[in-house]
């Protein structure tokens, strides 16, 4: 495994991180034995940045059994875990959800902790009327929280201005071949790195898009320069290619994936990208963005609906429309309906009420995105003709 110090606190930190947002079983129930095995797996080849957050449904009380049941463990890793300040609507609030992080995670303390999910300037600003500033040094004070950072989903030209609101230890950021000018951007990773700060990388392949094929021209020009067209690897390894970096997080959920990625990791030093992997990468990028239409990345921080929209499925379908056609696309709709499990609930059962949208990092309309979504992918009468169906397979 290949380490990179955080500049900050000198802290050697994997260049892979282990993303625990979509953990095996996520996000109905996590599979304790196999996340087990591939946290064990990681920690044993060198993987030492673990990453959840209180809202990542069960993440946090999965990883402090994990501690438990493996004596160790916990010493082995940097663990991060984050503020969820939507639901923080006073100071009192600061400190009931780093109690409760702690003691899901089964620990007294935080290597990294982070305010979630900053959307703005004001955002921030708002925190600290509400006296985030004394209560972030209390913690640390204290030593539940070593390092304070934050996530970011905001603007581009509020970034910079956030870094120099506070005496920050690191920052995350969404970062990925697409996203080189959007949110924080080249830029925004720039600045952090100037600045002294640690750039922890979320979102290196934009919720799994990148994952995807590689377009036939970009695989052809990798194969006849000998290089592996796998596009997780070329993804990862042009993040890891900027200096700035300190650490890339990958949420993986299965061994191959796991091994996969730290085998890209091994090599991926920065100035390591050949000029052919640059030319993949723009290939790679006129493809994608021809057929991505909704920025979707499937986080889920728009759910639940109280209608039971499942919000990212019914973006994925609509975007599988363009990429692989109509049909593939109303296949994906038909499912992300729950038809197939019992109870039906479509882009049209929306009823706009706008609980999603400012839970949203990518700043999606949701409700407009779901009209968009209906007109394209939903006949007259389907609604009706789902539940006719479902009612039909339950008798
Ligand atoms: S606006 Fe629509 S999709 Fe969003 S929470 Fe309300 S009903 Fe659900
Ligand atoms: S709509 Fe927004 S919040 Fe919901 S899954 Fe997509 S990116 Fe995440």
């Amino acid at each position: 495994m290949q380490y990179r110090t955080d500049p900050k606190s000198g802290n050697q930190l994997s260049t892979l991180g282990f993303g625990c947002m979509r953990l095996p079983g996520m996000p109905a129930r996590v599979n304790l034995e196999e996340t087990e095995r591939l946290i064990l797996t990681a920690v044993e080849n060198g993987v030492n940045y673990l990453d959840t957050a209180y809202i990542y449904n069960g993440s946090e009380a999965a990883l402090g059994e994990i501690f438990t049941r493996n004596p160790g463990l916990r010493q082995k890793v940097n663990l991060a875990t984050k503020l969820p300040i939507v639901k923080c609507k006073s100071s009192g609030d600061f400190d009931l959800y780093l109690t409760k992080s702690l003691e899901r995670l089964q620990t007294d303390s935080v290597e990294y902790y982070l305010i979630h999910n900053i959307t703005s300037l004001s955002t921030w600003e708002h925190m600290v009327e509400l006296g985030i500033v004394e209560w972030i040094a209390q913690q640390k004070q204290a030593g539940r929280i070593e390092r304070i950072g934050f996530s970011y989903h905001g603007p581009e030209g509020e970034f910079a201005p956030l870094l120099d609101s506070y005496a920050w230890d690191f920052c995350q950021i969404q970062y990925n071949y697409l996203n080189e000018h959007y949110q924080a951007g080249t830029a925004g990773l720039k600045a952090a790195a100037e600045r002294g700060l640690p750039v922890i990388i979320m979102e290196p392949l934009l919720g799994g898009k990148l994952a995807a094929e590689l377009p036939a021209k970009a695989q052809t020009a990798l194969e006849e320069a000998g290089i592996n067209p796998d596009p997780v690897r070329l993804a990862l390894r042009w993040v890891l290619n900027h200096p700035e970096v300190t650490v890339v997080l990958s949420g993986m959920n299965a061994p191959e994936q796991l091994a996969q990625n730290m085998d890209t990791a091994e090599c991926a030093l920065p100035g390591a990208f050949s000029e052919t992997e640059a030319h993949a990468v723009e290939l790679a990028r006129e493809a994608i963005a021809a057929s991505y239409k909704i920025p979707c990345t499937g986080c889920g921080y728009c759910l639940p609906c109280p209608k039971g929209v499942n919000i990212p499925s019914c973006f994925n379908a609509y975007n599988a429309s363009f990429a692989y056609g109509r049909f593939q696309g109303l296949q994906q709709y038909v499912t992300a309906s729950g038809a197939m499990s019992g109870s039906v609930h479509l882009a049209s059962d929306c009823v706009q009420c706008g609980a999603c949208v400012k839970k949203c990092p990518q700043h999606i309309d949701i409700p407009a995105e779901l009209d968009t979504v209906k007109r394209r992918l939903q006949f007259p009468g389907m609604p009706a003709i789902l539940r006719f169906g479902v009612k039909l397979v339950a008798r």
